[in-house]
């Protein structure tokens, strides 16, 4: 392990809530996964000692009809790394080859750790959305943390043209918000209004949900324009809407669970490229329960990633 990405989805899982999704204790937690190889079976092809690698969650047997049909999130014998299986809060992680994405050459894996989640993560929600941002549309990016700095540049390098407004009760995430591209950058509160004035009364043709409380859901479904799209990534709260609106307005819920492999190499691609940056901090691995505390809070701006053996914490980019 050179780094493991930590996500509110481990705040998640220390809370209890992860049952549903097949946690079971004890567990390792750590999705966001970066390293070198360390060591390889004797069947392994692909990968060799010492290459650098993303780790993708999701475990996948390749055989089943949804790994056939590229949806690895819903495979048969579905398990995912520092979940259902132990993590890389740790100094190893032991993987299936197939989990494995080979890192370009010339980036260091600790800068690129959280797109196991937080990038791959965003990536499918915005790529199978990507047609609705098109010149004349409005785009609501709600909660600017790991994931939602990552999907707000993704609506700009996905989307064709589409405004892009960025929603975050924090000023530093706002201020961060700004710098990556966001056309408008919002305070939480009293957002529905603002969108409103934005868009002449009309609403946003498409809402991107990365916080998931009773509070955004109610805000984003409340924005939409007639006919609009609200895309649900974080998550936690409860989604409730009268029915006679979701067909008076035709409105459209999507939710979206991580992503598939190619998503993961294809984000990677785009940052190889110099088309994403990635927010990151860094913190040693044994700082563990201060850095979810520091999450909890909201004091993390970006993406914060644990290192093993290091005491050398710091900002990145
Ligand atoms: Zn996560
Ligand atoms: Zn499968």
């Amino acid at each position: 392990m050179a780094g493991a990405g930590v996500c509110a989805t481990d705040l998640h899982a220390i809370e209890g809530e992860m049952e549903p999704a097949g946690l079971t204790l004890p567990v390792v937690l750590g999705h966001e996964n970066a390293g070198h190889v360390a060591a390889v079976g004797d069947l392994v092809t692909t990968v060799s000692v010492g290459d650098a690698v993303l780790v993708c969650p999701p475990h996948t047997c390749g055989l089943c009809v949804p790994c056939r049909r590229g949806r690895d999130m819903m495979c048969e014998q579905h398990q995912f790394t520092g979940l259902t299986v132990d993590g890389g809060f740790a100094e190893y992680v032991v993987v299936s080859e197939r989990s494995i994405v080979p890192i370009p050459p010339g980036i260091d894996p600790i800068d690129v750790a959280p797109y196991s989640d937080a990038g791959i993560t965003a990536y499918h929600a915005v790529k199978r959305l990507a047609h609705l941002v098109v010149p004349g549309s409005t785009v609501v990016a709600l909660g600017i943390g790991g994931v939602g700095h990552v999907g707000l540049q993704l609506l700009r390098e996905l989307g064709s043209g589409g405004t892009v407004v960025a929603v975050d009760p924090s000023p530093q995430r706002r201020a961060l918000a700004a710098g990556l591209g966001a056309e408008t950058v919002l305070d939480s509160e009293g957002v529905v209004d603002e969108v409103r004035d934005l868009t002449d009364g009309r609403g946003a043709d498409l809402v991107m949900d990365f916080v998931g409380t009773d509070q955004s859901h109610a805000a984003g479904i409340e924005m939409l324009v007639r006919g609009g799209t609200y895309s649900i990534v974080g998550f936690g709260g409860m989604v409730s809407v009268p029915s006679a609106a979701m067909v008076g307005n035709e409105i459209t819920i999507v939710g979206n669970l991580v992503g598939s492999w190619i998503d993961l190499w294809e984000v990677l691609q785009l940052h190889a490229r110099g088309r994403l940056t990635l927010k990151t901090e860094t913190h040693p691995l044994e700082s563990v329960n201060d850095v979810l505390a520091m999450l909890r809070e909201g004091q993390i701006t970006g993406r914060a990633v644990l290192i093993p053996d290091s005491s050398n914490g710091g900002e990145r980019a």
